[in-house]
């Protein structure tokens, strides 16, 4: 399928050819015809699917045939986004899908003046993105009225629900008027959102793509056993320069990120951290940098990064390993973005390992181990010791291990498609 068979509005169609977009992602060829006849939606996809467009296009497909001239633009769609970042970068979509047209998108969220976002939202917005708290304010407020609001989109419901945003998001679902569409998209639909989707939707089409137990398959996953205490320098090793382009890695506390950032710092590299206590400013200016690749490692905590969205991130690494097999999903995903490929690294401690096995069980199959690194523990202590065959394996300082190149070295280190930095 391409983009011409889905009869979007000529002028959205000219921005994403301009984009390179050719084909639409399964996603979006499943939901964008369903929604342009206007009905319900509800869409289980990973992150990386394409899952943005697949309810932005018709959005704005929608309102671009609304007359401009001689009309005061009112709140026309509403995008729901537990995090500023996910608004954010909701918003830079919607600002390169509708640039041609005259439709017009504005993102709002917490931690940052009011004033601002009161003066833009009283010029004019046909699509609002917002979070749920910042959107209330400004409701109560009486700044913000959705009684026009034609469609409106849930985005990422189950980071809602553990961010204990629901009874905000129901309120808000309240004020719409009933005649409006609605879309719900979630990676996972467990019962709560199951539930939230049946008071919300009406005879809404089921979307699933990409399983959610199934990694997307363009991304090289691996796994290394080693003790924590050798973590910060295995990571020193796998990072040496010119070995990747741009490496996320995920820390579970902010002091971790903030530590890790710091050491980094200290050892020469282009790095940043990104996480909960820093100003938005501060994201702002670090994220930016890191997409301008100014900045070569990013290191975050895991409700900063959702929504993160990098154009060629060679590296995403779990410093941490993740607490639940849904956080391993999202932290993977930010790598090998539509279509590209990517590599996920997972540092796994011992005190990690039931972490790792829950994710495995998820996924249905075991993480390959990387074995050739200097900090291995050794097969007695291993926790898999039938995937360990090849061990044991002493500590050896890194230059040897340079010296002799293995077959699985070169794998190992050498990013597959990205250009280096
Ligand atoms: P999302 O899942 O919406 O966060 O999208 C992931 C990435 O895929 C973003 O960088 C989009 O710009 C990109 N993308 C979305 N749809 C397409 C498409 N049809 N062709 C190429 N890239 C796309």
């Amino acid at each position: 399928m391409n983009f011409n068979e889905l009869q979007l509005h000529p002028l959205i169609l000219r921005a994403i050819t301009e984009d390179g977009y050719e084909h639409p992602t399964p996603i979006q060829a499943r939901a964008i015809p369903p929604l342009m006849d206007g009905n319900d939606l509800l869409g289980s996809a990973q992150t990386g699917t394409g899952k943005t467009a697949a309810f932005a296009l018709p959005m704005i497909h929608r309102f671009a045939q609304m007359p401009n001239k001689g009309r005061a633009k009112v709140i026309s769609g509403l995008v729901l986004a537990p995090t500023r970042e996910l608004a954010l970068q909701i918003k830079d979509n919607f600002d390169r899908y509708d640039r041609k047209t005259h439709v017009k998108a504005l993102a709002i969220y917490g931690g940052t003046s009011k004033h601002n976002q009161i003066v833009k939202i009283k010029r004019g917005v046909d699509v609002l993105i917002a979070t749920p708290g910042r959107l209330l304010d400004l409701m109560q407020m009486r700044v913000v009225k959705l009684d026009h609001v034609q469609m409106a989109v849930l985005d990422e419901a189950d980071q809602m629900l553990d961010m204990g945003f629901i009874d905000d998001v129901k309120k808000i679902m309240k004020s719409l008027p009933n005649t409006r569409q609605t879309m719900l998209f979630s990676a996972t639909i467990p019962k709560p959102i199951e539930r939230l989707a049946q008071s919300l939707l009406k005879s809404p089409i089921r979307i699933e793509v990409a399983p959610q137990n199934r990694p997307l398959e363009t991304i090289d996953q691996e796994v290394f056993m080693l003790r924590r205490e050798n973590k910060k320098a295995l990571l020193t090793d796998l990072l040496k320069p010119n070995q990747f382009s741009s490496a996320l890695i995920f820390a579970r506390t902010k002091r971790g990120a903030d530590h890790l950032a710091h050491y980094l710092k200290k050892k020469g590299y282009f790095s940043g951290a990104y996480h909960g206590d820093k100003s938005q400013r501060e994201r702002e200016r670090v994220l930016n940098a890191f997409k301008a690749k100014k900045i070569h490692v990013l290191i975050a905590t895991d409700v900063a990064a959702r929504g993160i969205d990098i154009d060629q991130l060679s590296h995403v690494i779990n410093y941490d390993m993740p607490e639940t097999k849904e956080t391993y999903m999202h932290r993977i995903g930010r790598t090998a973005r539509a279509g590209a490929t990517g590599r996920a690294w997972s540092f796994c401690s011992p005190e990690e390992r039931h972490l790792l096995s829950a994710i495995q069980q998820h996924i249905g199959f075991k993480l390959p181990q990387n074995l050739d690194h200097a900090y291995v523990i050794p097969a007695n202590q291993a926790w898999d010791k039938g995937s360990a065959k090849s061990q044991p394996k002493k500590k050896k300082p890194y230059g040897s291990r340079h010296k002799n190149k293995s077959r699985s070295y070169q794998k190992s280190f050498k990013p597959k498609t990205h250009k280096y930095a």
